[in-house]
């Protein structure tokens, strides 16, 4: 297997891998794959269940927060979002960072006419992200959403924006939850669940394949829907349901369970994971900033440890460096098409060791065409 650096859907933990293709055809002597599974049959409960267990204990989430398997992706959340907050009226407050943020915007404008910037690190091309005295929600915020790491501009957070009660004061002293994007960092280390009212991912990055979102909402919010909501978006019906209203993506769950048990019993523990991201992130970074061949402009502290944009100094050698790097084992390395340049993703189940491939690849690039 090569070191694949691709943004998402990205790789997975080849021990996850390997199991799976082990039980793939006969799930523990059932005679039958995980994928042929009813989705109520006694089999596939224990599997979901045990997903749910393992996601609690890695994020030590609090037993008044309800976890959700739904289906749809992150973007489908950007709808669902306002559907499920907004049913006492106000509108959606945003602090805008990237591109993921502005869709979130765009599609909770598009739904309900209305949404407030609260921040946004526009004026600074997204290069570092608001200071926490510069986020201002509007008087009648409802709620108030962020990307913790933009996965394009690679522009991450280096602090939480809810209260220990998970939410932000509006100007009339009136606290109002905090939702959080956490497509892209989500199991990256330990996380305090109670500083988030809700908080979502598309799974295609640190939890499992796509075709998953996993949402961990507090329960109290399941109470300030919109009457007129398709019953699918429902938090509240997805909760009482048990993920199950139809049929789930059921073998993107079984995978995400069998990471969530690599990342316990392999990983050690997301402090353990989160040491590793610390190392392989502070590598590539200093081998960009140690050369004047290469370049990332996001200020020091808002650096994303997952997703690491990188421009060569001469983007006429951008086609060699995509093509050699690949030849090398290292794929998937093209920046996002709105950036240019390169983009290395280095989500939990990169190894350290692709870091180093890479970081060697690109030194001796450098001295070839430097
Ligand atoms: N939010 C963030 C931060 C992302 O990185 C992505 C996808 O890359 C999305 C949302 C959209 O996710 P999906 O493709 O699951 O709709």
């Amino acid at each position: 297997r090569h070191f694949n650096f691709c943004a998402g859907p990205a790789a997975m933990p080849a021990p996850v891998l390997e199991r799976a293709r082990q039980e793939m055809l006969d799930y523990q002597g059932r005679g039958l794959s995980v994928m042929e599974m009813s989705h109520r049959s006694r089999d596939y409960m224990a599997i979901a269940e045990q997903a749910e267990h393992d996601l609690r204990d890695l994020l030590s989430i609090p037993n008044n927060y309800r976890v959700l398997f739904t289906q749809g992706g992150a973007t489908q959340q950007f709808a669902a979002l306002p559907y499920n907050l907004l049913g006492q009226g106000g509108t959606a407050n945003f602090v805008h960072t990237g591109i993921w943020g502005s869709k979130a915007v765009k599609e909770a404008r598009h739904l309900f006419g209305e949404a407030g910037v609260a921040a946004s690190s526009e004026p600074n091309g997204h290069t570092a992200v608001p200071r926490p005295e510069e986020i201002r929600l509007s008087p009648d915020a409802a709620y108030l959403h962020y990307t913790a790491n933009e996965t394009i501009g690679g522009l991450e957070f280096d602090y939480l924006l809810g209260n220990t009660r998970g939410g932000m004061a509006r100007p009339d002293g009136v606290e109002v939850p905090v939702v959080c994007d956490m497509s892209s960092s989500i199991l990256s280390g330990p996380l305090d669940v109670s500083r988030f009212g809700i908080l979502y991912a598309g799974a295609q990055k640190n939890i499992g394949p796509a075709g998953l979102v996993v949402v961990i909402v507090r329960d109290d919010l399941l109470e300030l829907a919109r009457a007129d909501m398709p019953s699918l978006f429902s938090y509240r019906a997805l909760a009482e349901a048990a993920s199950m209203i139809n049929t789930p993506a059921t073998y993107s769950w079984y995978l995400a369970g069998l990471v969530f048990q690599w990342l316990r019993q392999d990983v050690g523990g997301l402090d353990a994971m989160q040491a590793i991201n610390a190392r392989k992130a502070s590598k590539l970074y200093a081998a960009i900033d140690a050369s004047d061949f290469y370049s990332n402009p996001i200020a020091g502290i808002n650096r994303s440890r997952m997703n690491v944009p990188f421009m060569l100094a001469d983007a006429r050698l951008d086609e060699a460096f995509l093509a050699e790097s690949e030849q090398a084992g290292l794929l998937n390395l093209k920046g996002h098409r709105s950036v240019g340049g390169m983009r290395a993703s280095l989500y939990n189940a990169v190894p350290e060791a692709a870091v180093d491939a890479l970081v060697d690849f690109m030194a001796d690039f450098e001295r070839r065409n430097g």
